[in-house]
């Protein structure tokens, strides 16, 4: 720095001993004849403090923070040392700088109080925070700009999320209101004024309540209920938080313990950590002591993490899931998706769950992309073999969606807003669950009916739900049958490969109707007295109204009270139906030659007459016309009897139907004669009538007759 920041510098009072750079005194000084130095120059005043700074003296010793320090001002001096510039350590690890304007603009000094420590084998990182002040009036001392410097940085000292901040002038006022909120706070916490929300977890095949999160709320006396969105940023930036959020945890463990000691149903519950608690190195065992002091198992207590939180230091958070892990929690990504986090970040992260930002659930029906990357995410998720919660689910739609897509747990409006512990707690005792159905009164499933449900971990559910054909389970009551779950294969041999999303979550959750619904419902009683697989064709209609043949297998699971559940795996046997049909079209016109010489199919659809059967019996190949060629091939030389329009008249099906119908045995006969080339005469007869085959569709068949042949006189 050209005009010297310390060394040689006889004042050694300005001096700070342990760095070598300017104290506050020297830098006070030194900056005022800068500043007058330079009316020309634009300036600006940076401070600086290493967040949680006090944790290096504390863990490592206080050698270990001074050689920090000294880092951090060589630092300094590396990087202004050459400028128009000045800098100093005030006390502490504050640091002060002042530089020309247009040095910041170029924003290198975000990062220059970042330190990285190596200590016991590993690396640590500690952050700085930063307040600007951009000098507007040189006139006023030093002392004041290095104020309005730190009011900024206060701004930011507890907010991770945010380096730096530029003084304004409404951040003194901002201040006070911080101070007041502060004290508000400390009276709060003893008053019990902060209250334990609880807002169940549903498993997404049947709604039952698998879990709960805890949600706080602030009654504040005169201003009612305060939402944790208005409260909690406040006591994250002034490091406040963490004392709720323990108090919170000790709520939240004493009334499941309580509950556990009433010998009353027990669900885990989650709780929110906020992500200013990472930089807490004691955060793990904190949340283990408070779980030990009520003496509540750990698996009763699930560890939320926002995705926030890991995205601002993932190694602080890989570490702490780690630890959390080894005191048996559960830990929960929290509002996955609604940052930069990919699934692909994810994956050095040991978590369990991922639970799924609102904000796709929010959009998704309005936006098929967003229904796409659901999808995905909840794919990928049990391909990394984790569980699934999505949050914010408001409607049946989404639900239905949700579970479609083989999400495992929801939460939100639709079941069940947060609330507060005592109606918790009665509904907890009152039932299983709302949305199971009341008679379903047993209180925990069977193993086998659990294990139906719940693909989220074993390979063979994995291999089950995304695999294999079309595969799902269906409910069985007294009277009807209904399809509770499927895999992608269900919709893939119903609807063809190229069935769009929509469609899915339309069909699921449906009852099979008649028809097909008793042959089901017999095969269901046979698969449960005797407990071997049963088999069925069925002709299903789907939801576009469309029917298709299927071979349906079914097989037993267990009941509960009139309720049965059965695997059902489906194939598609559109195929060899039809070709069954087509054999059983030819026989029955193999029976019909025993009357008729010749039985013809009448193919409107393709406008084609088909030669089904000849009693020429060498007759092999198929013949097929064109409606046009068969009756032309006879026009000329044909000779009707009566009705001369008879041609006209089978050419069109609907004219063929109005004949069928006036006749009284279904059938339209007409007699021709016809002559050959020799003019030989023959006279035949034609019956011409409708076949309906199982599936409903009806065949057109034409059945000729010789009743007699005149040879002409050979001459
Ligand atoms: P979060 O952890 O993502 O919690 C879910 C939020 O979504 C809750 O808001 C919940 O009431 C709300 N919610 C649930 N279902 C629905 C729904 O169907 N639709 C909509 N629109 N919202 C739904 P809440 O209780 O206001 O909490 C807001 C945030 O405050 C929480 O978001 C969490 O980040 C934080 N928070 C709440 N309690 C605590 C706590 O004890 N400690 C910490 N550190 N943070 C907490
Ligand atoms: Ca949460
Ligand atoms: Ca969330």
């Amino acid at each position: 720095m050209g005009e010297g920041n310390g060394e040689g510098n006889t004042y050694n009072n300005f001096i700070d001993e342990l760095t070598g750079i300017y104290n506050r005194q020297g830098f006070y000084q030194y900056t005022a004849n800068l500043l007058k130095q330079h009316p020309d120059i634009s300036f600006c005043l940076l401070y600086w403090n290493v967040r949680k700074f006090k944790v290096v003296n504390d863990l490592f010793g206080r050698e270990s923070g001074d050689k920090v320090l000294i880092y951090l001002a060589n630092a300094l001096k590396e990087e202004f040392g050459k400028e128009t510039a000045s800098y100093g350590r005030l006390e502490g690890d504050n640091f002060v700088c002042c530089v020309p304007m247009d040095i910041i603009e170029q924003e290198k000094w975000v990062r220059l109080g970042d330190v990285s420590f190596d200590a016991d084998d590993s690396e640590y990182h500690f952050y700085s925070c930063c307040g600007l002040y951009k000098i507007i009036d040189p006139e006023i001392s030093v002392a004041k700009m290095v104020d309005r410097a730190r009011v900024a940085m206060d701004t930011v000292k507890n907010n991770y999320l945010k380096p730096y901040a530029w003084y304004e002038e409404s951040m003194w006022g901002s201040m006070v209101e911080e101070q007041q909120m502060n004290n508000a706070f400390r009276k709060a916490i003893t008053e019990k004024q902060f209250k334990v929300f609880y807002q169940p977890l549903c498993r997404a095949t049947d709604g039952v309540i698998t879990g709960a999160e805890a949600l706080v709320r602030w009654e504040k006396p005169g201003e009612g209920m305060i939402s944790p969105g208005k409260f909690i940023p406040i006591f994250e930036k002034n490091g406040l938080v963490s004392i709720l959020d323990h108090y919170v945890w000790g709520e939240v463990c004493r009334m499941q313990k309580k509950r556990i000691d009433q010998g009353l149903r027990v669900v885990p519950v989650s709780i929110n950590v906020s992500r200013v608690e990472f930089y807490n190195p004691h955060l793990c065992e904190e949340i283990y002591d408070i779980v030990q002091k009520y003496n509540v198992p750990t698996d009763l207590i699930k560890i939320e993490i926002t995705e926030s939180a890991y995205a601002a230091d993932p190694t602080l958070v890989q570490d702490a899931v780690r630890k959390l892990h080894e005191y048996g929690f559960i830990v929960l990504m929290d509002d996955f998706g609604s940052g930069a986090s990919s699934l692909n970040t994810l994956k050095d992260l040991p978590i369990d769950v991922l639970k799924i930002d609102m904000k796709f659930i929010d959009s998704f029906d309005k936006n098929q992309k967003s229904a796409v990357i659901l999808e995905a995410v909840i794919r990928m998720a049990k391909w990394m073999q984790l569980s699934t919660v999505a949050e914010g689910v408001e409607t049946k739609k989404e639900w239905e969606y949700l579970k479609s897509m083989e999400c495992d747990v929801v939460q939100g409006y639709y079941f069940y807003h947060p609330m507060p512990e005592a109606e918790f707690e009665r509904l907890l005792n009152q039932s299983m669950t709302k949305y199971a159905d009341i008679d379903r009164d047993i209180p925990e499933l069977d193993d086998v009916i659990q294990d139906a449900f719940s693909h989220g971990n074993s390979k063979e559910s994995m291999i089950f739900y995304s695999m294999l054909g079309g595969m799902g389970i269906f409910e069985m009551t007294e009277d009807k049958l209904e399809i509770l779950q499927v895999n992608r294969g269900y919709y893939e041999v119903i609807y063809g490969e190229e069935t769009s999303l929509r469609e899915f979550s339309k069909s699921l959750n449906k009852l099979v109707k008649e028809p097909e619904k008793t042959v089901l419902m017999e095969k269901c009683q046979i698969a449960k007295t005797t407990d071997e697989m049963q088999q069925a064709q069925i002709h299903y209609e789907r939801e576009d109204g469309k029917f298709i043949w299927l071979n349906v297998k079914v097989r037993y699971i267990g009941s509960r009270g009139k309720r049965s559940l059965f695997y059902f795996a489906i194939d598609n046997i559109e195929e060899i139906k039809k070709a069954e049909q087509e054999r059983y079209l030819l026989d029955y016109s193999a029976a019909l030659v025993k009357v008729f010489d010749k039985v013809y199919r009448m193919d409107y659809e393709h406008g084609m007459v088909e030669v089904l059967h000849s009693g020429e019996s060498s007759m092999k190949i198929k013949e097929k016309y064109y409606f046009v060629n068969f009756f032309e091939k006879f026009h000329n030389s044909i000779e009707w009897e009566g009705n001369k329009n008879v041609a006209s008249i089978i050419a069109n099906r609907e004219l063929l139907d109005q004949e069928l119908v006036k006749s009284k045995n279904g059938s339209f006969s007409v007699h021709y004669k016809v002559k050959n080339e020799r003019l030989d005469i023959k006279e035949v007869s034609a019956m011409f009538f409708k076949v309906e085959l199982q599936d409903g569709r009806e065949e057109y068949l034409c059945c000729i007759k010789k009743e007699r042949e005149t040879k002409r006189a050979v001459e």
